[in-house]
């Protein structure tokens, strides 16, 4: 099969009214008002994911990691490009991968509009940006938390952590004892690991990009980040871009279920530390309390008060059962691809 048989057959979907798609030179949006919101992120085998995922689980990742920066600045979905580095052409993984693709794309009105496709020698490479649209004034700014401001997440938290670490296991590619949490893992035994990768990996392989809720978001919350590297790292660019601390309350912070049986260190470590969560962590007057109540039943997904803003703080201060100050170093570090 040729580069061209294999973009036609797999990555080709009629356009949109309005758009021009696949196969020209360049793909042509419509201008609209407001501003572009351009987001990209790249994937590599072996490093953000393992070589046997899921084809379809992988396809719907890539877009919908994308789609979840579009959410946290409040903005729409317009398109996506695709660039994709292939090993060889396995016309059964690229068809689910396609499939696993276009069904994200086509739920929030997102089409392919272009991209690139060339042979890889390093594994399969992925690289989605994606192009959304908002009113600049109303976007969903890092930088415009303000002290006073309640702290928000959405859904629950913890459960791509778990499965990730319980799949490193199960790989034999050993599990972080120096953690809490690693060490309550360790002492899972094997049919409890099992079950509990059972009940967390759907959140690990099929992250649910928040648009709904962001574009809910825009012009009532203040600030928003998704939860891609960790709660503490992501909110901590919140924290920086808007020169104020937070405090945040540990008890507050919505776990999921299948981590109760963890213990409530271990869990909270989950929580404030693991990635690959997807959800949006958003700061909001306390005025907007009712209203984003409001938006939690119609979206049907829970909303969390996890804290507040609070420029007394140096950047983040997590409380624990008792209101005490739980100690800096005990709590995890988010992920960094150079630390
Ligand atoms: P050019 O040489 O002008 O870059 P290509 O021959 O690489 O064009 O691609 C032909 C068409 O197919 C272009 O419209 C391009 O956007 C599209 N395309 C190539 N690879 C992909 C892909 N992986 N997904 C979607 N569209 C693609
Ligand atoms: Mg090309």
């Amino acid at each position: 099969m040729s580069e061209f048989d294999l973009i036609r057959r797999h990555f080709t979907r009629p356009a949109p009214a309005g758009i021009l798609g696949v196969g020209d030179d360049c793909a042509l949006l419509p201008a609209m008002p407001g501003a572009w919101a351009v987001s990209t992120d790249l994937l590599l085998q072996g490093r953000h994911f393992f070589a046997d995922v899921d084809p379809r689980a992988l396809g719907h990742k890539a877009l919908a990691v994308n789609l979840s920066d579009l959410a946290a600045m409040g903005a729409e979905p317009a398109g996506f490009v695709l660039g994709l580095g292939l090993p060889a052409v396995d016309e059964a993984w690229l068809a689910g991968f396609a499939d696993g693709l276009h069904r994200l794309a086509e739920r929030w009105r997102c089409p392919l509009v272009g991209g690139d496709t060339t042979r890889s020698d390093t594994g399969i490479t992925l690289s989605v940006t994606v192009f959304g649209r908002v009113d600049a004034r109303r976007a969903l700014r890092r930088d415009a938390a303000r002290d006073g401001d309640d702290i928000w997440v959405s859904g629950t938290l913890g459960e791509a952590d778990v499965a990730l670490r319980l799949l490193l296991r199960a790989r034999g590619q050993g599990l972080e004892r120096s953690d809490e949490l690693g060490r309550a893992l360790a002492g899972l035994d094997p049919q409890a690991a099992s079950r509990l990768l059972e009940q967390t990996r759907p959140r690990l392989d099929w992250p649910q990009p928040r648009i709904a809720l962001g574009l809910a978001l825009a012009g009532v919350a203040h600030a928003a980040i998704d939860l891609s590297d960790g709660l503490l790292q992501d909110l901590g660019h919140v924290v920086a871009a808007s020169h104020c601390g937070a405090l945040l309350d540990a008890p507050a912070l919505p776990l999921a279920k299948p981590l109760a049986a963890l213990g409530e260190r271990p869990a909270w470590q989950a929580a404030l530390g693991g990635g690959d969560v997807y959800e949006l962590c958003f700061t909001a007057p306390v005025a907007a309390r009712a209203r984003i109540a409001a938006m939690a039943g119609r979206l049907d997904l829970p909303l969390t008060r996890i804290g507040r803003m609070d420029a007394a703080v140096d950047g983040i201060g997590v409380r624990g059962s008792q209101g005490e100050l739980l100690d800096a170093a005990t709590l995890p570090q988010g992920f960094d691809h150079f630390r």
